[in-house]
This record gives C-alpha cells, sequence and structure tokens, in this order.
C-alpha cells in the first residue's frame, strides 16, 4: 500500500512524545489505514542504535506488519543516520524523523531507502 499521507492527530502526538522524551530519543511504529498514517505503536525504552535495532524486531510478534515508523532526533538534526537506513527497510515504507525543538515544522519524512519524500498532512 502505498501511504500518501499522516493523519494531523498522529503527527500531533508524535510531536508531543517526542518532546515529552527529551533528551531521550523515542521510536515508534506506525500504522496506516488508506494509505494514511494513523495509528501508533510506542515500544517503551527503545533507542535506535544498531543493537535496539535488533532489539526492537525481537519484540515485534511474528506477522504483525507495519506502514512505517517515527522517531526523534534530540539533536534537531533530521537526517537519517546509516543505522537509520538501516532500519528503515524492515518497518515500512515511510519514515518519519523529529527533530529538536519538535515544532509543527520540525519533521521530515523519508523513504525506506533515506531519501526524502513528500507527505500529506490531513
Ligand atoms: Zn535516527
Amino acid at each position: 500500500m502505498t501511504i500518501r499521507a499522516i493523519s494531523s492527530d498522529t503527527l500531533l502526538t508524535l510531536l508531543e512524545m517526542a518532546k515529552s522524551q527529551h533528551p531521550l530519543e523515542f521510536v515508534a511504529l506506525l500504522e496506516a489505514d488508506n494509505g494514511v498514517l494513523s495509528g501508533i505503536n510506542l515500544l517503551p525504552g527503545t533507542r535506535l542504535d544498531e543493537r535496539s535495532a535488533s532489539l526492537l524486531t525481537d519484540m515485534i510478534p511474528l506477522g504483525m506488519s507495519f506502514s512505517g515508523s517515527a522517531h526523534s532526533h534530540p539533536n534537531g538534526v533530521i537526517a537519517p543516520s546509516d543505522a537509520d537506513i538501516g532500519f528503515f527497510p524492515r518497518f515500512g515504507s515511510c519514515h518519519l524523523i523529529i527533530g529538536y525543538p519538535y515544532g509543527p515544522d520540525d519533521w521530515r519524512a523519508f523513504s525506506r531507502d533515506g531519501s526524502q519524500r513528500n507527505l500529506g498532512v490531513i
């Protein structure tokens, strides 16, 4: 399924979660309905380095699939790291990175290969 947008409620919730976790990173997996990202699955206590990416994989029940992910960069750099690019393909096709200070425009969406992509907010 092609992801074309994120619901504004979901985006606001993700921004709030990123803010409340600061200065720690947070990571969530996203589900979509009709091509719109609209469900958040939180995996508390996980961090998105190489080790936790595999931990994250282990924590997901078999048969569950996700449309994308969202995580924060407390350093404010809104670009995927090498670890992110290794992580993205396993969890769907649309990946949000939210950067400090987590304002309404402090996020970008990326494809599974780490290239920036457009994502509507509805
Ligand atoms: Zn990252």
